[in-house]
């Protein structure tokens, strides 16, 4: 038995029968190239992902979760808490029982939003005595963690792009070293330049998806693009539309 082979095969077949909701452009992918934002807006099929980059997605996940349960157990991480008894919802601040049968099972769940043709689930929204804020976590090497700071302008948009949805104006950044656990907190305050070209950005796609056209190839990390095979081929913005049969409705509300 290829106990390696299987397990890589597990991990391509969940991705591909994952089914994707409605959603706008994803505020972790706001500097990605605008050919690439509108594949991914139309639903095109992007190739099958290596399951080395998904094992590292995975090991991203766990960080996250682990970090959320401190949060949890503080009493300030706020958002929607899941029954896994019976399925409820219950929304508030670290929820220790589930409102209709009292179960103390509670999985935290990231909220997700859509606005303003964005959409996104940030990892943690923190209440504490009141006051709310975005909390972004990110693990990385040793050696990036120490390293002069791309990471600093690379998620700070992103975060930007969560207080336009939700209308909180503080956040950080909680940096983890991969290698040893150790913590960089980053406060990141509002910035309404950053945001202005957010929203700009927004006006440009929307205007790509009104005139029904792909927007021209600017190469950017193309050889690692999951689109790469079909932006290569000669389909039209109208080609694959038709063949995901997407409309653009949820994309368009909340202007
Ligand atoms: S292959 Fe390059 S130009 Fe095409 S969508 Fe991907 S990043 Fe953009
Ligand atoms: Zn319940």
């Amino acid at each position: 038995m290829d106990i390696a082979k299987l397990v890589d095969d597990y991990l391509v077949k969940n991705v591909e029968n994952r089914v994707t909701e409605p959603h706008g452009v994803s505020c972790s992918g706001l500097d990605k190239c605008n050919r690439k934002i509108i594949y991914g807006l139309l639903r095109a099929i992007p190739s099958v992902p290596d399951p080395k980059f998904l094992k590292v997605l995975e090991n991203g996940n766990a960080v996250h979760k682990r970090i959320q349960g401190y949060l949890r157990g503080m009493g300030i991480l706020e958002g929607n808490f899941i029954c896994q008894d019976c399925g409820a919802i219950t929304k508030g601040i670290s929820i220790t029982h589930c409102s209709e049968c009292k179960s103390f099972y509670l999985n935290y769940e990231e909220t997700s939003i859509m606005k303003n043709g964005l959409s996104g689930r940030p990892d943690a929204i923190i209440n504490k005595d009141g006051e709310r804020y975005i909390g972004e976590i990110k693990s990385t090497k040793d050696r990036y963690f120490y390293s002069s700071p791309p990471w600093h302008y690379l998620y700070g948009r992103q975060i930007q792009a969560y207080m336009l949805m939700t209308g909180i104006k503080k956040a950080f950044l909680i940096y983890e070293n991969k290698d040893n656990q150790a913590w960089k907190i980053i406060p990141i305050e509002y910035n309404p330049k950053e945001i202005k070209s957010i929203q700009l950005k927004i006006d440009t796609l929307r205007d790509y998806i009104k005139r029904k056209i792909l927007p021209i190839r600017i190469p950017q990390n193309c050889k690692y693009c999951n689109y790469k095979t079909i932006c290569d081929s000669n389909k039209t913005f109208e080609d694959i539309q038709k063949e995901t049969k997407i409309t653009f409705e949820e994309f368009n509300k909340n202007i």
